[in-house]
């Protein structure tokens, strides 16, 4: 089988399925990076860029960023250097014109998507894990109050920033960012099923069971090509 010189992976799910967490450790398995467009939303929000306070009028009340400012941020961000051999979207592409400007991007540099694990957690579930997320400022690491707390409260376990709980994971705004997914996202489950390249995980489960089958679906896939 012809080798793709690069190998994207989507991790598609609601918000609070886990793709960031499982996202983050995959792609530090298969050595390549993990890119979420949040965090990227993030960041700059953080250096208070003009594209960061945009994207926060969106991001502040649980809609998405309009799709020409996100496909140009992430076409930037696959561009550079380290995404030589490929990486993993986590929370891009997020509606069906991202994902055709994704796949057109794709083409124009003879890569393609791999697979699209699709993480499926029930909405009660996603709510209980949304209300009690905690995010550490400096990377984005992800944490839970009860399901995963870390060592020390208040402090990421991996590069000891300060945890804090992101304003869309409010209650309000919660809501709004899982009727914007049902309705925005969801299709694309039925977009990359058409194209071959979905595949369903089980994420009510715990994390590390989760990250082991992934690993071993993305394993399996890179020896096959
Ligand atoms: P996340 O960290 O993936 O939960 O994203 C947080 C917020 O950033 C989302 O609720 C959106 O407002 C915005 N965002 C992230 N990725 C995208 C995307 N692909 N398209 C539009 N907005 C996005």
């Amino acid at each position: 089988m012809e080798k793709h010189l690069r190998d994207f992976y989507v991790f598609l799910g609601p918000p609070g399925a886990g793709k960031g967490t499982q996202a983050k450790v995959v792609a530090y398995h298969l050595g390549i990076p993990q890119i979420s467009s949040g965090d990227l939303f993030r960041e700059n929000l953080k250096n208070q860029t003009e594209l960061g306070l945009l994207a926060n009028e969106y991001i502040k009340v649980g809609d998405l960023v309009p799709d020409d400012i996100t496909v140009a941020l992430v076409r930037e961000r696959i561009s550079r250097t380290d995404c030589a051999n490929g990486a993993i979207l986590d929370g891009f592409p997020r509606t069906p014109a991202q994902a055709e400007a994704f796949d057109e991007m794709l083409l124009e540099t003879g890569c393609k998507i791999h697979k699209v694990p699709y993480i499926k957690v029930p909405e009660e579930a996603l709510i209980k894990r949304l209300s009690g997320r905690l995010t550490c400022r400096d990377q984005g690491h992800v944490f839970h109050k009860q399901y995963n707390p870390p060592k020390k409260p208040g402090v990421c376990d991996f590069d000891g920033s300060e945890l804090y709980q992101r304003e869309d994971d409010k209650p309000e705004t919660v809501a709004n960012r899982i009727r914007v997914y049902e309705e925005l996202t969801r299709p694309l489950v039925e977009y990359y099923l058409d194209r071959g390249v979905l595949v369903e995980v089980d994420g009510d489960r715990s994390i590390d069971a989760i990250t082991a089958d992934l690993v071993k679906l993305l394993e399996v896939d890179e020896s096959d090509v």
